[in-house]
């Protein structure tokens, strides 16, 4: 009898592989190394070496294992099951993972984006159970989303849904963007932009703690967000500026989608209420009555688990 799920959350630098339940529990996970640089055969021959040892290690097998799901950070052909481009793992173009994975295993195997994968796993086991209608937010080097309407993850056209981080801000200019254009709401607000934002709180003679937590005089947005966990009023300062920005950015989303809730992940979420509170605030202020007092703000449940969650959950969604 089927009673578990592999799920495989692909990052630039790590893979996770975890075996999970119908509830959504992992009952075995393990973590190798990408290895980007060797092609992507090499890595594929890694994740089927580590699915097998899974299995081997659990007792698991194809007629106790439903389905196999891989969440990769970039564009994925979700009906054909092809990575098309994945832009942090140069040279995973157009690969057939769903069909290699299957002839070696015998188990079907789904593929899509990883912020969606993570949106599913917190639609159901996380913050989002119980929602039909949420937006997961991934705050990192740039801003992601999964969105879920009527209980359904969106998907559009082409597969590429979600791309709220390239919302126009800015109708004549502004800083250019990951993606080619400029003034988008990502090149504002994400990890670089706090970066961008506390060096020239610096070199505006400003003293700020995250200045001396800096080893080597490197500022990254962790840093940032525990000085402003600390009480710096600087740091403050910045994620105040960030979360009335994204606020911003997410008024024009909630007016369109009329969501019941925002949950918000990612690296710069760690900053909690800082963070939080100024985006709440900026989404009342701006957002249109009905669909600004209907959305909740709150924090990602799974955290790093939510990919691993769910990608096992791809081959219903
Ligand atoms: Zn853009």
């Amino acid at each position: 009898m089927k009673k578990y799920r592999i799920g495989v959350d692909i990052g630039g630098t790590n893979v996770k592989i975890a075996l999970v339940d119908f509830d959504g529990k992992i009952i075995y996970s393990n973590t190798v190394p990408t290895r980007a640089e060797m092609g992507y055969e090499a890595g594929v021959n890694n994740i089927k070496q580590a699915i097998k040892e899974l299995m081997s290690e659990t007792g698991e097998s194809a007629k106790t294992i439903e389905a196999i799901g891989f969440g990769l950070p970039g564009q994925i052909d979700y009906k054909e099951g092809i990575v098309k481009n994945l832009p942090n793992i140069p040279g995973w173009v157009n690969i057939p993972l769903a069909k290699i994975i299957e002839d070696e295993f015998s188990i079907p195997t789904r593929l899509d984006n990883d912020v969606r994968c993570a949106a599913l796993g917190e639609l159901n086991f996380g913050a989002g159970k119980g929602c039909e209608n949420l937006i997961c937010i991934t705050v990192g080097t740039g801003i992601g989303s999964g969105i879920v309407l009527n209980g359904k993850l969106v998907r559009g056209a082409t597969n590429a849904a979600g791309e709220i981080g390239h919302i126009k801000m800015d109708m004549t200019g502004g800083p250019l963007c990951g993606c080619g254009d400029y003034g988008c709401f990502e090149a504002y607000a994400s990890g670089p932009a706090i970066v961008t934002m506390a060096k020239e709180y610096i070199s505006g003679g400003k003293s700020a703690k995250y200045k001396e937590m800096a080893t080597d005089g490197i500022i990254t947005p962790y840093i940032v967000a525990q000085a402003a966990l600390q009480g710096d009023a600087v740091s403050i300062q910045i994620f105040k500026q960030m979360g009335k920005i994204i606020g911003t950015g997410l008024a024009s989303v909630v007016n369109l989608l009329n969501p019941e809730k925002i949950i918000i992940g990612g690296g710069v979420a760690d900053a909690g209420s800082i963070l939080l509170d100024p985006i709440k605030a900026t989404l009342l202020d701006r957002a249109m009555p009905i669909q600004g007092n209907a959305v909740q703000v709150v924090p990602a449940q799974l955290a790093n688990t939510a990919g691993v969650i769910g990608a096992s959950l791809l081959i219903n969604s």
